[in-house]
């Protein structure tokens, strides 16, 4: 069983000005290989302190995964700290350098000579050359241990990780075995609710195992199975998702990469009936997010962000009588947003946004209260909420039952 420790280096970690996602995300994927990672570390650019951390892993961890501090400036401290720890000498790695030179070369700017330290590598190390940046990639075994190194920026340990990493870590935990998973996404069921419906298929399944998780965007179950063939692992998969979808089916809308954005735009495009919105209490966000979808112009005609009662009055002529009688944050306005906003724009569909986003009470209605409407060729309706949270959880969440009511 391989004990895995993840040392993330950066003060900035430390003063809480960026959050350790880099462990996040490694312990997440160590995870599909069935690779226990027993400690997280955060130390700062400090020499003395990352030594000590270093050595505290060398000597309770077999495989350490240490990301930042390779970069060229006097606080990338993580090569000085290693080499203090074992003794090994670094050598100048050739492609990385002239990566380096190339990258000045056609920036049209001097090299200053502290960026030759990016290209510095331990002797006898495994060299991963980094495509999205400078600093290579390093596997070295010392001891016993795997020490990996890799850049702390995100985009480029991720990228070295998923081609160098974890072909590697494939090998420690078996050669023949085979890691699949697949996430499936569920909206409008609560992750409590979801896993007492599932319960006795999450206690009885091994493999694949199941694991569900609570996101921003509704709730996914992530399947993970292993197997001796790439088809049998699938097909072990395939079996689970059956039996989970026989269950929960009505609230599944898709899987892996799938968004609910894009699977509300593929809805309207079989339906083939277009869209337009009108928001006040999202100021434009279901918009924002409606338009990320590639190929959604085919059925997303436009929005209005009739955030103040006059420009609802002026520009989505919705009647003085509405907005002082009913109010704005009301059923009435909301499905007249709705509605007139699908007349303006000249399409069978509309979806209309008005609620009391906070901090403050709204027309004696509280904080959280939201109305969503939908006028859909001349079928109406409309629905209140009382979320729970912050202005931004808030609006966030009138977003995603947006959605989650157009897909319905
Ligand atoms: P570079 O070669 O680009 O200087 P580096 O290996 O020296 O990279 P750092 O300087 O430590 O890495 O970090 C670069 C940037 O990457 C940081 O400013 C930070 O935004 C991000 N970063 C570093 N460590 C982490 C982490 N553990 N989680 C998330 N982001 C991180
Ligand atoms: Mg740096």
């Amino acid at each position: 069983q391989v004990k895995a420790e993840i040392v993330a280096v950066g003060t900035e970690l430390l003063l809480g000005q960026i959050a350790n996602t880099n462990a996040q995300w490694l312990s997440q994927q160590l995870a599909n290989y069935g690779i226990n990672v027993y400690n997280h570390v955060v130390v700062g650019d400090n020499l003395t302190r990352v030594e000590e951390s270093f050595y505290q892993a060398q000597q309770r961890s077999d495989l350490i995964i240490v990301t930042g501090g390779l970069g060229p400036t006097d606080d990338d401290l993580t090569r000085e700290a290693f080499q203090n720890i074992s003794q090994l000498s670094m050598i100048e790695h050739q492609p990385s350098m002239e990566k380096i030179t190339a990258y000045f070369a056609k920036q049209q700017a001097t090299m200053t000579p502290n960026n030759r330290k990016q290209a510095r590598v331990f002797e006898g190390a495994e060299v991963w050359l980094n495509n999205a940046g400078m600093a290579p990639g390093m596997c070295v075994s010392f001891q016993n241990r795997t020490w990996i190194f890799l850049p702390g920026v995100p985009r480029e340990m991720k990228a070295l990780a998923t081609e160098h990493l974890f072909p590697l870590v494939q090998q420690l935990v078996g050669k023949n075995e085979i890691i699949k998973s697949k996430v499936l996404k569920f909206i409008g069921i609560g992750e409590s609710k979801l896993e007492h419906e599932l319960k006795d298929i999450i206690q009885a399944q091994t493999n694949p195992t199941i694991a569900p998780l609570a996101q921003d965007d509704g709730i996914v179950i992530r399947l993970t199975a292993k197997s001796e063939s790439d088809l049998q692992a699938s097909q072990l998969i395939e079996h689970t998702e059956d039996q989970i979808i026989n269950r929960v089916g009505s609230y599944f809308y898709g899987s892996d990469q799938d968004t609910l954005e894009g699977k509300v735009i593929d809805l309207l495009i079989k339906k083939q009936k277009k869209l337009a919105v009108a928001e006040s209490i999202t100021g434009g966000l279901f918009t924002g997010k409606i338009s990320s979808v590639s190929g959604v112009s085919s059925v997303f005609e436009g929005g209005i962000v009739s955030y103040a009662a006059h420009v609802k009055q002026h520009v989505l002529d919705i009647s003085e009588e509405t907005l002082t009688d009913k109010g704005t944050i009301s059923e009435a306005c909301a499905l007249a947003m709705a509605k007139n906003v699908a007349a303006k724009l000249g399409v069978p569909v509309g979806i209309g946004f008005t609620g009391v986003a906070g901090p403050d009470e709204v027309e004696g209605q509280p904080v959280g209260t939201v109305y969503i409407a939908i006028y859909d060729d001349g079928k109406e309706q409309v629905e209140k909420w009382m979320f729970q949270g912050d202005r931004n959880t808030i609006r966030n969440r009138a977003v995603l039952k947006g959605m989650e009511l157009l897909y319905k």
